[in-house]
């Protein structure tokens, strides 16, 4: 379904990320991997797919190496059809707390991030005249949690910018759309739920039992591959039409 064309995938090396990419990739999508850590296993994951598997090493809150990375991918593959600003971080700690360089870093790598690839990959999509934009904000960016003051103003931001380039690119075949994940099982949820069992004295599954049960209904953590599955819905023609919209998958964190 998606043969021709070429996903970049922010923060693919890990995750949810990694989740959509492999997603993409099985649908014969080219892949621009992006992120930090073990990049070897991750194009590990995808080598058997049996499509092409790029990657750039772009930190996130450096519009230079953004901007380095878009040229890449022109490149090597001929420039972006569908744009997946997935990279994220997140710091916990009350206002008066927050370290200001965790909320400059929140801010640009969750949301100035996503400004400076669509701006930079819209002119080719309008080229083309087709292009999908996913921005993988969180519940978080529908509804807030204490401790959270920047992560939940950079995901309130990103859906915000969602919204705004949707409106812009509303008459095109250019669709742009958020997907608001609730709690899903990766390395940036269990850095959070190590911290709960140190800080409570519980075990690890203990500590995932009281993290779901406090926000999301189905006590189900929901998986990057589903994450996928719906990316790639939003890729189809089947959704040419669902524009400006913030899709939760949460389990029901949201409707309470
Ligand atoms: P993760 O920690 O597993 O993956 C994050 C990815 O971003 C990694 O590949 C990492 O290398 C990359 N990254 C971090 N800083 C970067 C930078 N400066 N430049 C480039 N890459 C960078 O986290 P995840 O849970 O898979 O999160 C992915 C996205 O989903 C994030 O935007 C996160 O806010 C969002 N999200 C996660 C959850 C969840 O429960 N896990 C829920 C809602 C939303």
């Amino acid at each position: 379904m998606l043969t021709g064309k070429t996903a970049l995938v922010t923060g693919s090396t890990s995750g949810i990320g990694l989740g959509i990419a492999k997603v993409l990739a099985t649908h014969g999508a080219k892949i621009v991997l992006n992120g930090f850590g073990d990049v070897a296993a991750a194009k590990g994951e995808l080598a058997g797919i049996g499509t092409e598997i790029g990657y750039h090493p772009a930190d996130m809150s450096q519009p230079d190496q953004i901007a380095d990375m878009l040229a890449y991918a022109t490149r090597t593959m001929g420039g972006i059809d569908i744009l997946v600003n997935n990279a994220g971080i997140q710091h916990v700690a009350n206002v008066e707390d927050f370290p200001p360089e965790k909320w400059d870093a929140i801010i640009a790598i969750n949301l100035s991030a996503a400004f400076h690839t669509t701006r930079l990959a819209l002119p080719r999509m309008k080229a083309s005249n087709w292009g999908r934009i996913l921005n993988i904000a969180s519940a978080h960016g529908l509804v807030a949690s204490a401790a959270k003051c920047a992560y939940v103003a950079s995901k309130h931001g990103l859906i915000g910018l969602t919204k705004a380039v949707a409106l812009e690119t509303a008459t095109t075949a250019i669709t742009v759309n958020a997907i608001c994940p609730g709690w899903v099982l990766t390395p940036l949820v269990q850095q959070q739920l190590n911290a709960r069992a140190a800080k409570e004295g519980i075990d690890g599954e203990e500590a995932k039992r009281r993290l779901l049960a406090e926000k999301q209904p189905s006590l189900q953590f929901t998986t990057p591959a589903q994450l996928g599955e719906l990316a790639l819905f939003l890729c189809s023609s089947a959704a040419d039409n669902i524009r400006g919209a913030a899709i939760n998958v949460d389990g029901g964190w949201v409707a309470q």
